[in-house]
């Protein structure tokens, strides 16, 4: 157990606002940290660096800063691969850290929407949850969401142009709740 009293979990503040319902594409960017940290350190426990990597130099130190070093690469390399896909609609980048030997080294991470995700377009949103080489089961639900808006916001387009008057109300009932998607433009 020796080492781990130098493990410090950064929390950066998360601004985010309390996603209301049929909001959009916010997302738990607390929830995700804290899984994403969880997963690091389970993988990390089985790989199982502990014993001698405590000291600095030695081969188990090495083996150990070699896999963060790794681990880091990875999880950047998902979030910016999420940010560049989100072009103007990416915001922030929170990361939790491991720190070993005083360097940062990042476990998990989440990438914010830029104005707390409001209006994002289905599409970007779902572009942005897959462009990772490996999306989190997280990103796989934004994407199965986001599909699904797509489909909605299809619907109640067509409402609007293929009735007049009350029919119009009627064609987009099942779709209440979704008022949302008419604010947001197809970025296509
Ligand atoms: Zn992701």
């Amino acid at each position: 157990m020796i080492g781990w009293w130098r493990f410090f979990l950064v929390t950066a503040v998360c601004s985010c606002a309390v996603a209301l319902p049929a909001f959009g594409a916010d997302r738990d960017c607390q929830k995700e940290l804290v899984d994403g940290h969880a997963t690091f350190l389970k993988e990390q426990r089985a790989v199982n660096f502990k014993t001698g990597a405590a000291s600095g130099g030695t081969k188990a130190d090495k083996d150990l800063v070699a896999w963060l070093k790794k681990w880091d690469a990875v999880v950047v390399k998902h979030e910016n691969a999420h940010k560049k896909a989100a072009g103007k609609w990416g915001g922030e980048i929170t990361y939790y850290y491991y720190t070993w030997w005083g360097k940062k080294y990042a476990t998990s991470g989440c990438m914010h929407w830029a104005n707390n995700g409001r209006n994002v377009p289905p599409d970007i949103a779902l572009k942005t949850a897959l462009a990772p080489d490996e999306p989190s089961s997280i990103d796989l639900k934004i994407a199965e969401d986001a599909k699904k808006h797509i489909k909605i916001k299809k619907s109640r387009d067509f409402c609007r142009t293929h009735n007049s008057g009350a029919n119009i109300r009627l064609c987009l009932k099942p779709y209440a709740g979704y008022e949302w998607l008419d604010r947001v433009s197809s970025s296509n």
